[in-house]
């Protein structure tokens, strides 16, 4: 993962070797350290122009609260704040969210999805939840939405929270539930057990969410192909609408890595990378056969007709994002940002009436092309008419190279219409996308 991927790398070598630390998952292109704070500008330059018409507009909202810090987290979040700190983020994230809505670019548009993340969402008491809600909806109405998501800690999910959840408009509720082993969760540090997952997906259930969505990790510290193995029986047990399985990864800023780097090991004390992607891969199979459909390197679904991933997808096909709140990311008219990640920091910028931005990039028309397309690999399948139709591009000629090594590798097959990733490219998929990237994106830290 941190060595510098060739113009061709060589995905099936990369995909048995060791975890050793590093981010393997790309969520965004041109890569975060690309994104510099001399772009600052570009962000309110990018506020400032017209609403263009047929793009979709996103709104995320974070919530840096947990209630411990789990070994394997990269993210910001805090395990000490009290009611107090978090009425007064809470109002500053209200101040930005007004700021925002009022610049030209957004003004008059309404959310195609809410998503709220963390950090953990439901970390917030019911009563806060539901007066942060009001007030956002009061600036920015949800009533077009076609999908309110968020993401909840089991331990966190009483019924009168769940209540709350429900009643403020929630469609999506994504439980992070990891894994089903009581000692999985203690030793990687989740702040949840099993008892309490049981509990908060049936009082889930008798809430009726349009879609419950269940977090796995394969590859935690301490997995073995038993506990897998049960893992992959007790959420075909519980049958959520949808099943997000993450391969587990070792980010320089985590618990995991600062033991390793201590005890001086490079390799983390977890699955090697083959171990991982067959892991899912069995998981998959045995979804797939009581009924479930892949329906991206990370997600089977019950019944695709019925149950979207509607920001997954308005996000990978170029939709605006307001990011709001600390560390947030967002993308403003071909403007990608990053909020500053530390709250003292971006309390005082919002206190100071300043739009609290850490880094920017503004994209070419090009490399909004390749964000779109590197995204949508990770779906299995991609149109080659969307992209003539969106950008003018001929992707089989703009790839020829790429392709072609990618199908002798077994890794994809190509149509007139489509290119199409089998399984295991599906599984690794995270690996091929680097060849697709600009020359001078290819560098040795993918974050
Ligand atoms: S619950 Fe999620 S955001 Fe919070 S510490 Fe654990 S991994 Fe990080």
């Amino acid at each position: 993962m941190n060595s510098e991927p060739s113009p061709l790398s060589a995905p099936a070598q990369s995909a048995k070797a060791a975890t050793t630390a590093g981010n393997y998952f790309i969520s965004n292109y041109p890569p975060f350290s690309f994104w510099s704070d001399h772009q600052k500008v570009e962000v309110e330059m990018a506020l400032n122009s017209e609403s263009p018409a047929g793009t979709k507009l996103g709104l995320y909202h974070h919530i840096p609260f947990c209630r411990k810090r789990c070994h394997f987290c990269y993210f910001r979040v805090y395990t000490d704040k009290n009611a107090k700190e978090i009425q007064t983020y809470l109002d500053a994230t209200i101040a930005e969210l007004k700021s925002l809505a009022a610049r030209p670019l957004i003004a008059g548009r309404k959310p195609h999805f809410v998503y709220f993340g963390g950090g953990t969402p439901s970390y917030l008491s019911a009563k806060q939840l539901t007066e942060l809600t009001d007030r956002m909806k009061a600036i920015l109405p949800w009533d077009a939405a076609e999908e309110i998501a968020f993401e909840g800690e089991p331990g966190t999910l009483n019924a009168a929270k769940l209540a709350a959840i429900k009643q403020v408009g929630v469609t999506r509720l994504s439980l992070g539930i990891e894994h089903f082993d009581d000692h999985v969760l203690e030793i990687n540090g989740r702040a949840h057990r099993s008892g309490e997952v049981y509990a908060a997906y049936e009082r889930a259930r008798a809430e009726n969410f349009s879609q419950i969505n269940i977090d796995l990790i394969a590859g935690m510290v301490e997995e073995t192909e038993a506990l897998w193995q049960k893992n992959i029986e007790e959420v075909i047990k519980l049958r959520p609408d949808s099943v997000t399985i993450y391969q587990m990864e070792v980010p320089y800023n985590t618990t995991i890595y600062k033991e390793m780097k201590s005890a001086g090991k490079l390799v983390a004390p977890v699955a090697d990378w083959a171990t991982k992607r067959r892991w899912v891969k069995e998981a998959f199979a045995a979804l797939e056969s009581v009924g479930y459909s892949v329906g991206s390197g990370y997600t089977a679904v019950l019944n695709p007709a019925r149950t979207k991933f509607i920001y997954r997808d308005a996000l990978w096909s170029g939709a605006d994002l307001l990011g709001v709140g600390v560390a947030s990311f967002g993308h403003a008219a071909g403007v990608h940002y990053q909020n500053l990640t530390e709250m003292e920091p971006y309390l005082a910028a919002i206190n100071a009436g300043e739009l609290p931005i850490k880094r920017a990039f503004r994209t070419s028309p090009e490399e909004r092309m390749i964000r779109e397309f590197i995204l949508q690999m990770k779906l299995g399948h991609v149109a080659f008419g969307y992209f003539r139709e969106k950008f003018g591009v001929d992707l089989a000629a703009r790839f020829s190279a790429q392709l072609s090594h990618l199908a002798e590798e077994g890794f994809i097959t190509a149509t007139a219409d489509e290119i199409r990733l089998s399984r295991d490219g599906l599984l690794c998929v995270d690996t091929l996308l680097h060849e697709f990237f600009l020359a001078q994106h290819r560098t040795a830290k993918i974050v």
